[in-house]
């Protein structure tokens, strides 16, 4: 049955910033953003009218629109998302064009992200750099599900690195020991267990445990770096996302590791945002 509600009307009288509008309307009609302005006037169907409140009934209660839709884009790739992993953040970006310039000289180099969540790095990687052989961890089942379902929808089955290894590990508990890696990065949590973020927002929706060590926010930092040393191929760099205060605390985690050269990235916000190192010999 035809309304008299059409996708300009909906827009207009629509609660939300019009972005999250325009993003929730496209994805209930199936169109693509251009559509929303060359149909804006059309009448639409009441049960897609319907659909759409619902969602903007959800967003306005404060789901956020990527579990809404089912996904979010992240370095030009359409990640599925789910109410099992951490939504992909723009500032993560930075943790794959460094880990991509540590990679610029290595051919064939082997990769490994430790708590995967989406695969959104690992994928990342893997995609602008189809020589690489990339492994790609995280601890829960649900998440791992999903970080499959992506690698194989958005890499290339004949990329000369192979498909990318996903395997169920606490950090690197089920890892094979024998693995060597010129690149490990991660996106732990890191946000204190008693921070008031966490009950802010899209956090509020995400899994806890991708969230937050519910400690200090450094206890999954210090097992990566910990760890690191021996899992990295001679000279091999480790690049870890963290808070914006953590910058410091990380830098001198790494260099008590006996790691060289290290230093922190600005994110585009200006915040120290990624800390890495390079192991010696
Ligand atoms: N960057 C996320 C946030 O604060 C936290 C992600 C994480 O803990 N790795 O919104």
């Amino acid at each position: 049955m035809t309304t008299s509600a059409t996708p300009a009307a909906l827009m207009r009288t629509s609660p939300l910033p019009p972005l999250e509008a325009r993003i929730l309307l496209t994805h209930v009609l199936g169109w693509r953003p251009t559509q929303l302005i060359t149909r804006s006037d059309e009448p639409l169907q009441a049960e897609v009218v319907e659909r759409y409140r619902a969602l903007e009934a959800r967003r306005a209660a404060g789901e956020p629109v990527a579990q809404l839709v089912g996904a979010r884009e992240f370095f030009g790739l359409n990640f599925e998302v789910t109410p099992h992993v951490l939504i992909p953040r723009p500032e993560t970006e930075l943790l794959v064009e460094t880990a991509l310039a540590a990679l610029e000289n290595l051919a064939r180099p082997r990769v490994l992200d430790l708590g995967t969540g989406t695969g959104a790095i690992a994928v990342a990687i893997a995609s602008m750099r189809p020589d690489a052989q990339v492994w790609a961890l995280d601890r829960s089942a649900e998440a791992l599900a999903v970080a499959t379902r992506n690698a194989a929808r958005l890499l290339d089955a004949k990329r000369p690195g192979g498909a990318v290894v996903l395997t169920q590990s606490d950090w690197y508990g089920s890892l094979d020991a024998a693995l060597r890696f010129h690149v490990i990065v991660s996106n732990p949590p890191y946000i204190a267990s008693g921070d008031p973020h966490l009950a802010q927002g899209d956090l509020r929706f995400e899994p806890r445990g991708a969230l937050t060590d519910e400690a200090d926010g450094l206890s999954a930092i210090r097992a990566i770096i910990a760890g690191a040393p021996t899992r990295l191929a001679a000279g091999g760099v480790v690049w870890i996302e963290h808070g914006y205060d953590q910058a410091e605390a990380v830098r001198e985690l790494l260099t008590a590791q006996g790691f060289m050269q290290v230093r922190s990235e600005r994110d585009l916000a200006g915040i120290e945002r990624i800390s890495g190192g390079r192991l010696g010999g």
